[in-house]
Formats: structure tokens, sequence, C-alpha cells
């Protein structure tokens, strides 16, 4: 869930900043650590903590401020039976709404956030409610309908400052980061931070040092600020051009998710292949983590109040904190495993399965089953895409049931759920891997989930089809 929220959370970003995606270069989200730099840093740890706070206050008062309206405004259409296409008539209700709230009904002001939020900066406020606004009218549709709810923004949630607020330098060799508040002359307020890089593996450093040169490729916008636990980052979608390099357009490399093995890799031509994920401790240890969190919840619910079910709620948190820490690296790892592997073939297409839950009528709970799987195809996505590699979803109808040799399909081709043993011609393969060059060589690209044999059939018949992702290893214990 989180993790889902997240992803959509930062597409509405980049969205109202850059519109469409321009050609050859992909957007990374670079995240920086940040160390306060002050004489007073108490003082200052307390402003973030001040601002961070009112910004998710203010982010929950901004969307159910519109929510509220909306609902007024279609109770007067209602009662009044106004066709709320007809332009004069809405007008007029307009009109009213304006003289009653001293301003037009759906905008919720910067003055307005001014008022009720006197200490949150300026350049919060006015990127702050342009984003809550854009993705409460994405969503506004199914919450009127009574399809969704309101959205609830949550403490801790990034914070999102104005693009000229953010000023790099470099002092004494260090990266440093000014957060310009507002304000003016000596009214002027500021934040200075020094930039962590730690160990740098993601080469942030150098990312930096670009925007610093002022190299035209690298730009970033919709920078955030995040606060969490104690740590304190700055996210930082930056535009940087596409790795320039020789690729062959007719070979793909397709990705089984399944159960069995995390992931499984086969290139369309030739006999390339490989399991990715199969280090055993690491599973072992995810094991441990869900078996420790069950305990835990058994005993919270034998616990009778006082301090000790306090104590174990809040250990259980740390374990499903940990454990979405640990699914989210361990994604990490695997995407990037396989981004390596099509880098080797020089394939110039990743081929995945279409998931289930892209429709509006999946349910919450199944994406909040399943988020780790579509964590794992974003994240591939995203460093193909830094490759040069493209990334097209293909129909999972029959990816696993047929022969990747000689196209035969029968159902019962897997007595086991390791095993393909083709009943046409013999092949005795790995599954995983019949399913992954079966996924490599498909031409069923699709969009969307409607176009999918495999979905077709399953809203025809509640067939549960060829897919095995959907019991695999969740987030969830
Ligand atoms: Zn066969």
């Amino acid at each position: 869930m989180l993790g889902g929220v997240a992803v959509r959370y930062s597409l509405v970003l980049m969205g109202i900043q850059w519109g469409m995606a321009k050609e050859n270069t992909h957007v990374r989200t670079l995240k920086l650590k940040l160390s306060v730099v002050a004489e007073d840093k108490k003082a200052v740890w307390k402003r973030i903590y001040q601002i961070t706070s009112d910004a998710w206050k203010a982010a929950n008062w901004i969307a159910s401020g519109q929510y509220l309206n909306d609902q007024m405004i279609r109770r007067v259409y209602a009662r009044r039976k106004i066709d709320p296409t007809n332009m004069e008539s809405v007008q007029k209700v307009e009109e009213e709404f304006a003289t009653f709230f001293g301003t037009k009904r759906q905008a919720t002001t910067e003055r307005d956030i001014k008022q009720e939020f006197p200490d949150l900066p300026s350049c919060v406020t006015n990127s702050l409610n342009q984003v809550v606004v854009a993705s409460y009218g994405k969503e506004k549709r199914d919450m009127l309908a009574g399809t969704r709810s309101l959205r609830s923004y949550r403490q801790g949630m990034p914070v999102q400052t104005s693009k000229a607020s953010i000023e790099f330098s470099v002092v004494d060799g260090e990266h440093v980061v000014t957060w310009k508040l507002g304000g003016h002359g000596d009214k002027a307020e500021h934040i200075t931070f020094r930039v962590y890089y730690g160990r740098d593996k993601a080469n942030f450093r150098l990312i930096v040092q670009r925007i610093l040169d002022g190299e035209q490729d690298y730009d970033y916008s919709a920078p955030t600020i995040q606060l969490k636990d104690r740590d304190l980052f700055l996210l930082l979608p930056v535009r940087e051009p596409n790795q320039d390099r020789k690729l062959n357009p007719d070979l793909s490399v397709g990705v089984d998710l399944g159960v069995v093995c995390p992931a499984y890799v086969a290139a369309s031509e030739g006999t390339a292949r490989r399991p990715i994920g199969f280090e055993d401790d690491l599973l072992k240890t995810r094991m441990q983590m869900q078996w420790r969190h069950r305990r835990l919840q058994a005993s919270v619910v034998s616990a009778r109040g006082g301090h000790g079910r306090e104590r174990k709620t809040r250990a259980m948190e740390r374990v499903k904190e940990a454990e979405r820490n640990f699914v989210h690296s361990y994604n990490h790892m695997i995407s990037k495993r396989v981004v390596e592997f099509a880098v080797q073939q020089a394939a110039g297409t990743i081929k995945m399965e279409m998931l289930e839950g892209f429709g509006e009528e999946e349910s919450q709970a199944f994406i909040l089953r399943n988020w780790s799987y579509f964590e794992l195809q974003r994240l591939i996505k995203e460093k193909a895409l830094r490759e040069g590699i493209k990334v097209v979803l293909v129909d999972p109808f029959h990816t696993s049931q047929t022969c990747s040799q000689c196209g035969n399909y029968t159902e019962g081709q897997r007595p086991e759920q390791a095993k393909f043993l083709c009943a046409a011609c013999g092949a005795d393969l790995n599954a995983d891997y019949n399913a992954a060059l079966n996924i490599a060589r498909s031409s069923r690209v699709v969009t969307k989930k409607e176009e999918c044999e495999y979905h077709k059939l399953k809203q025809r018949s509640g067939h549960d089809g060829d897919q095995t992702y959907a019991a695999g290893p969740t987030a969830e214990g």
C-alpha cells in the first residue's frame, strides 16, 4: 500500500511538471540524505518538524475541502434539477457560491491555506496545493460515485516545495542545499543542509555535480523534502539522457515472475537464460520475519490492554516496516539483475506479463496483497529505460501452459510447479524457463487489461488461468 501510494504520488508530480516524456530521456528520482548545517540545530529541527507536520495536515485539509465543495454542488444541482452540462445554469450556481464564500467554489486558494496554516512557507503551499488538487481531480469521479474514499495523506509524506526554493552550491568542496523558505532581506528564511552521499552506489554525487555545472541534459523538477524517522531526505526527480547503447531491436528478454523463483529471464533467441533471486538466505530471512510477525500478531490479540499490548503493537509495526524495507531492497536487487541480463544480451526489449490490478474495478485488497509485484515491474521498467531498453507488457494467456519448443498447448502440462512436460514433443523443461521463453517470444503486446485474452477468459468463466503470481510472496503477512 505504501509503495502504491508513493508511486501514484510521484507520477502525479512528474505529470504536472513535465507533461509528456521527452524522447531519449528518463526520469530518475535521487534520494539525497541531508544533514542540517546551523549554529542552533535544535531550532532548525523544530522548524522542519513544524513544516512537515503542517504540510500533511494541509494536504488533508485541501483534499477534504475539494470533496466537500463537490458534494455540495452536486446536491444543489440535484435538488434544483439542474443539468450539469448546461453552462448557463451552472454559471448561476457558481455565482451564488461566489457570493456566499467570497470565492469561486473550485478554488482552494493560496489565501485560504495561508490563513489556516500561517507557518507554512509559500514555496510549500503553492506546490502542495497544485499536487493535491491534481490528484483529487484524478480520483474525483470514483469518489463521487462512491467506489473509493477520499485519499488520506499521512504524516511522513514527502513535502512539496517549489523548484526555485531549492538551491545547490559547493562549500569547501561539499555539496550544499539551501532551502529558501521565503521572505525578503533581513526577514529571508533559509535552511542550509549538507548532502550526505554515503557509499553512493548509484552515483548521485555525479548527477548533482552535473546539475551544478548547468549541463543542459540534466534538469530536475518537483523537489520534495521527506522526514523519515529522524532522517531528512531531498527527493529530486531528475531528467537525464538515456544510455546510448548498441542494442538489438529484434532481441527480447522475457521475464517470468513467480513463486518458485522470484524472476526467471530468457532471451527470445539463443539459449541465454537465468533464474534470479534464488538466494536462499534472503528468502529465509523473509520467511523468518513473516513468521515472527504472525507470532506477534497472535500475542497482541491475546494481550489485554496495558503497557504489554502497546509495546507489542509497536514491536509488530517495526517488524512490518522491516519487512517492507526488506521486500523493497529485494525488489531493487532483482530488478537490477534482470536489467543487467538484458544489457548483457544487448536486448532491445524486455517483456513482462500484464499483472492484474490495473483495472479500476480491482480491489484495494488485491493491490495490497500484490504490491511487491507491481513494485518489481515498476523498478524493472525504471532501470531498463535508463539503459535505453524498451519495456512492454504481454498477455499472460497460456504463457505457462504452452510448450516453448513445439507450441503445443494442453492443460496439465505442468505435473509439478517447477516442471514443464510437453504432451506432444516430450520436452522436459524448467517451468519458469518455459514461461519466460514464451513471454520473450510473445507478440501479444497489450497496454490494458481488457485487451488480454487471459482476462477475458477469466471474466467469462471465473477460470484461474495461467498466472502463478497471485499466490506468490506478498508484503503483508
Ligand atoms: Zn512441445
